[in-house]
């Protein structure tokens, strides 16, 4: 018998094997165009979805509002501009005015395009899935609950690092939980990543958002689900954001176009695997105080050296590096009440920490350390 042969009968085994196995099948963004000054072929990319009398959307983050930017938007027709409001990270209760609003004054609309930072990408993910969708996007908080397709939407990042351009979720604020949109419809059909429009971004603000995909790529390289897909994207954001945020001294339009592209391959390799330790822990002080993704998420892996004692060590010295504060003492104060409130939603991230700690993760992780965690923040 030949070599080959016996090769051959030792893979269709292992192949059989495998396939007992269910993978996921995940549904990615359609159309990605990357460059400095992509943003200026916005006008033509979209014009194939323009359908008559029904307006494109765009729903641009508050900050940009008087700035040269929106002076840019390829406004035609009836199509209008709203500026969002991102104080808060996106509620239901907005979305589901917002998409009111639109379907009262238009009926439908060709599409939404989103441009800002995670959470006006979020809002123009949400606001298309509402106009297909009945009843509230508080509804449609859990996975593959949303029953029909959004309209054409676009994601157009001003900040870098969440991940939100390629994710298959859009995260909402609602009346009961902090959960998102989990769905095949919710990817954008088209993203627009022109490094230009994240120029000059607060460096606080830019680190918050930065860390964010560092912090992916930390939790999804070091956890239990992880696997080659996931590895091969998120070794490459890792060594983007350090390229960034450790080798480099000060920023330039480099660290954009890198930060860009870490954001986008760290959301890539959480798509495939999962998030961790801190975002488990900081999706409770946001739910509880309202702290923002990224700045809760540097706040809580701040102290998580016993999970990621090198990623910590780095971060460390990232912080101290680029000069950033980082906000302490957030949870004095709080009562009792207050710590489970938080508790009960950290526990509730239960992908999270099994990914983080494997499958008896409820050995490990308890009410008392994790509030003995929160007690530290
Ligand atoms: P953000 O969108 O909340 O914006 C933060 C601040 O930066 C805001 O004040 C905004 O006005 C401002 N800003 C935006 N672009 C700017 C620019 N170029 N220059 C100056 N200021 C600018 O911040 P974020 O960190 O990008 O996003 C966080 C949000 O993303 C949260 O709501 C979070 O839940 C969500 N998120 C979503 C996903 C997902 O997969 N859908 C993943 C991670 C986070
Ligand atoms: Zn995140």
């Amino acid at each position: 018998m030949c070599l080959c042969a016996v090769v051959a009968k030792k893979s269709y085994t292992f192949v059989v094997k495998f396939s007992k196995m269910s993978f996921r099948n995940f549904k990615m963004v359609g159309y990605v165009i990357y460059g400095r000054g992509s943003f200026n072929q916005l006008d033509e990319i979209i014009a194939p979805h323009r359908k008559a009398d029904a307006p494109m959307i765009f729903l641009v983050d508050h900050f940009f509002e008087g700035k040269p930017l929106a002076s840019r938007v390829p406004l035609k027709g009836n199509d209008k501009i709203i500026f969002v409001d991102v104080t808060y990270e996106p509620k239901t209760t907005y979305v589901d005015s917002l998409a009111n609003q639109l379907k009262e004054e238009f009926g439908t609309v060709s599409g939404v395009i989103g441009i800002g930072g995670g959470s006006a990408m979020d809002l123009a993910k949400a606001v298309s899935l509402m106009m297909n969708n009945p009843g509230s996007s508080s509804d449609y908080q859990g996975w593959d609950l949303v029953k029909n397709p959004g309209v054409y939407k676009v994601g157009i990042p001003t900040l870098s690092g969440t991940g939100a351009e390629v994710s298959r979720t859009t995260v909402l604020t609602g009346p009961t939980k902090k959960l998102g949109m989990n769905s095949d419809f919710t990817p954008f059909d088209q993203i627009v990543l022109d490094p230009e429009l994240t120029d000059n971004a607060p460096a606080n603000q830019r680190f918050y958002t930065g860390m964010d995909c560092y912090i992916h790529c930390i939790e999804s390289l070091q956890g239990t689900f992880l696997n080659e897909f996931s590895k091969s994207y998120g070794e490459k954001a890792l060594q983007l954001c350090r390229d960034v945020y450790v080798n480099k001294d000060g920023w330039d339009a480099d660290s954009d176009d890198k930060l860009m592209m870490a954001s986008y391959a760290g959301g890539m390799s959480i798509a495939y695997s999962q998030v961790g330790v801190a975002h488990a822990v900081s999706y409770g002080l946001s739910y509880l105080l309202g702290t923002k993704h990224g700045i809760g998420n540097c706040i809580v892996f701040d102290h998580l050296e016993e999970f990621y004692p090198e990623g910590v060590k780095e971060f460390k010295l990232m912080v101290e590096k680029n000069n950033i504060d980082i906000p302490k003492n957030i949870c004095a104060g709080l009562s009792d009440a207050d710590f489970d409130k938080m508790i009960d939603v950290s526990l509730g991230m239960k992908p999270l920490w099994e990914n983080a700690l494997g499958k008896d993760w409820e050995k490990q992780m308890n009410r008392e350390r994790l509030k003995a965690l929160y007690q530290k923040l």
